[in-house]
């Protein structure tokens, strides 16, 4: 039994459960904010990670996503 070594993960948009190695990790951050139009203004940033499987990852457009994201980093 050395299979088992690979964490299973479901799949955020259809639930299907497969091996993380094999799912398509998307990290998003929500913000929240008290909506106080002051200096005082709260933000808290929490940083999720999604997984999903590859077919719904590009149904999603993760991949387009990523690497939009990956060329803002590049061009700062
Ligand atoms: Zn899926």
């Amino acid at each position: 039994m050395g299979r088992g070594r690979d964490q299973m993960v479901n799949c955020g948009a259809c639930g299907r459960r497969l091996p993380r190695g094999k799912a398509v990790t998307y990290e998003r951050s929500i913000v929240f904010s008290t909506d106080l139009k002051t200096a005082d203004d709260v933000k808290l940033m929490e940083r999720r990670k999604c997984y999903y499987c590859p077919s719904c990852g590009k149904s999603l457009g993760i991949y387009e996503k990523k690497r939009k994201r990956a060329m803002a980093r590049y061009n700062r």
